[in-house]
């Protein structure tokens, strides 16, 4: 048993120590290209918080990692098929329950950690931060934590260089010979503030990728996906850590 992770826990050792901290992570399922799962989202940042989690444990944050939800926005990807779509509006309802929750029980802090570039919990975290104005309401996305062009060659954001190697380290027996993935070419869109980044639409998906990968993920290793993730996963155990530990009331110097 994991007493930092929840679903692992009894009764017993739950009431033996107060839970500071709770650690929710949120994933996706959908296609990754010809040769990731569609649980890649979900194996990530399960594994991640794990670690994180283990690692803050050491130190001393008494935190409890709740179970994955598995569904995320996907949106942009209404016609491939068994890309499963939860809509912001449900996010929003999902995370009220389990905020009331842990509001009610007197688990003041709660980390959102995010595997999946559809999620966006910022603008939900601000509505539910005003109701419920003791909690300390914080999200991180794992693919935002470290520099990834210090790990990785080529760039990418769905089953790129990133996540095929993540997965071929967590996940090895999942990730199909990389002869059968496509090139996770991204068609650019012909608006050139979008093109640029400055302005915003959500991307149709089949009409921005053949293979539904964006970044190539040819040069992917398990060596890399290890570098990668002990980065992340370090950085992580010390945000659990100083939220652990954190007084929020005198949270700012
Ligand atoms: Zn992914």
């Amino acid at each position: 048993m994991r007493p930092y992770i929840l679903s692992e826990s009894n009764w017993k050792s739950v009431k033996q120590e107060k839970t500071e901290v709770a650690v929710l992570t949120w994933g996706a399922t959908e296609a990754h290209n010809y040769h990731l799962p569609y649980g890649t989202d979900n194996y990530q940042i399960e594994a991640i918080a794990a670690e994180a989690g283990k690692i803050a444990s050491k130190k001393g944050a008494k935190l409890k990692v709740l179970p994955n939800i598995p569904f995320g926005v996907n949106t942009g990807q209404a016609d491939i098929e068994l890309d499963m779509n939860l809509n912001p509006s449900t996010q929003f309802a999902i995370l009220s329950d389990i905020i009331e929750v842990l509001n009610r029980q007197g688990i003041y802090k709660l980390i959102l950690l995010n595997g999946h570039g559809g999620n966006n919990f910022k603008p939900i975290l601000r509505e539910l931060g005003l109701k419920y104005p003791k909690m300390l309401l914080v999200t991180s996305n794992f693919f935002d934590v470290v520099d990834k062009s210090q790990f990785f060659e080529e760039e990418g954001d769905h089953a790129d260089e990133m996540e095929t190697s993540l997965v071929m380290y967590l996940k090895p027996e999942l990730v199909s010979d990389l002869k059968e993935a496509g090139n996770g070419k991204e068609n650019k869109s012909r608006i050139t503030g979008i093109r640029e980044g400055w302005a915003w639409a959500e991307r149709q998906w089949s009409m921005v990728t053949e293979d539904t990968g964006i970044g190539n993920p040819r040069k992917a290793t398990k060596e890399k996906g290890e570098g990668f993730f002990k980065a992340v996963t370090e950085k992580l155990a010390n945000l659990i850590l100083e939220i652990s530990e954190v007084d929020i009331k005198n949270r700012y110097e």
